[in-house]
């Protein structure tokens, strides 16, 4: 059959692979632990729940605006201005079906082919197909591991060429959980302000999963004077445990929203009424059972990275936050005849039944990722399972 040729460059997402491959083996039979997943393994909060029954309840059963209900604008509004101290109207904000297509589209409405993308790395895999499905070039521009993979702002700085019409900030990162201090995101932003011609896309997804204690001014909030060329994404999935929900929106300046919108309209329409009034409740609802569910993957950090680093040719550099650990296992290859990363991830699959994802795909052969979206007693199995499987 004769697709497409825009899907040639195009890979599935490697993440979403792993998954499905170990509820295949669950269905097998075989017992598997999976530290795959990228979403919270908590509920979503009960009076977000009874938000959805509520609308349900009231019959709000129709299409509403393409961009969102008035209520959803409003409560993202008031999110931006309460937990980052950024100003947006109505009408600068648009609610899409999960970070991922506000991702998407924003790319469509302003890239051009051949523009390139600038994105740090590791970089979580969808942005690099996302730019190519917009015809775009990624650019990666890998941080050292020494340094916690966080970029360095001269490091960006030479990244950033005559070609270059975006760039990607992502703090807390996915895959390796690299988080910002204020005082790293004001040094990218001085770099930023330099290039004037270059659009900023700030994906905010792990915003609240952070164990420094510290959350630092909004890259925006520290530099206003990118406001005309920066794009702010977040989404309910992972702060509220509402992956399924499919709720998420971008902020940025009017007529870049418009667009989005527009593209929105051809699309997918606005998304989901139902998840749309749990989202307003989300967001502008009691914040009280955010704090036990950071510490609970508080307490995981310490007991992955810990776990790993006891592990002879395993080491993981210790992040501040998302729930993931990027794990080397350079040292590690010989010793299961791995030629890297995926092959790794792939053999620790089938050997030691623990489902992780290679990195390969994330922009770095010698490791793997390790998600602790999972409670302490599975990733204690699955760390004695790794531990012995290469002791063997
Ligand atoms: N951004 C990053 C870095 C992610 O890891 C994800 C999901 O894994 C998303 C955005 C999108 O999440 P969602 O589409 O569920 O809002």
């Amino acid at each position: 059959m004769k697709l497409a040729s825009r899907l040639k460059n195009v890979k599935p997402s490697s993440t979403l692979a792993v998954t499905a491959k170990v509820l295949e083996l669950k269905r097998q039979g075989r017992e598997v632990i999976g530290f795959a997943a990228g979403e919270p393994d908590f509920d979503t909060w009960p009076h977000v729940c009874e938000a959805a029954h509520a609308a349900i309840r009231n019959a709000q059963f129709r299409y509403t605006a393409v961009g969102g209900t008035p209520e959803l604008k409003d409560a993202i509004v008031t999110k931006l201005a309460r937990d980052n101290d950024l100003k947006f109207t109505p009408g600068e904000v648009i609610a899409t079906c999960g970070g991922k297509h506000a991702l998407f589209n924003v790319l469509q409405a302003i890239l051009d082919p051949g523009d390139e993308v600038v994105i740090p790395g590791p970089y979580w895999v969808s942005y690099a197909d996302m730019v190519v499905l917009a015809e775009g070039t990624p650019r990666i521009a890998m941080a050292a591991e020494s340094r916690g993979f966080k970029l360095r702002a001269l490091e960006l700085d030479a990244a950033i060429g005559p070609k270059t019409k975006l760039v990607i900030v992502n703090s807390p990162s996915n895959p390796t959980g690299a988080t910002y201090n204020e005082a790293e995101i004001a040094e990218l932003a001085r770099v930023l302000m330099k290039h004037p011609q270059v659009w900023v896309l700030v994906d905010d997804v792990y915003e609240f999963i952070r164990y420094d204690g510290k959350r630092p001014r909004h890259l925006l909030a520290l530099e206003p004077g990118l406001r005309d060329r920066i794009v702010v994404v977040n989404s309910v999935s992972k702060t509220y445990a509402m992956t399924g929900w499919r709720i998420g929106y971008a902020a940025g300046p009017g007529p870049l929203i418009q667009a989005v919108s527009m593209l929105q309209g051809q699309q997918t329409s606005n998304p989901s009424t139902i998840a749309q009034a749990a989202a307003v409740a989300a967001l502008t609802g009691s914040q009280d059972a955010l704090g036990p569910m950071v510490a609970e993957f508080h307490r995981r950090r310490n007991l992955v990275c810990e776990g790993i680093n006891a592990i002879d040719g395993l080491s993981v550099v210790r992040p501040d936050g998302a729930f993931y650990v990027f794990v080397n296992a350079r040292g590690a290859f010989a010793k299961v005849g791995a030629k890297d990363g995926d092959d790794f991830a792939f053999k620790m699959l089938e050997s030691a039944s623990v489902g992780t994802v290679g990195g390969n795909d994330f922009g770095s052969p010698d490791h793997f990722r390790i998600s602790y979206a999972t409670s302490m007693e599975q990733l204690e199995r699955g760390l004695d399972a790794i531990a012995r499987w290469l002791k063997k």
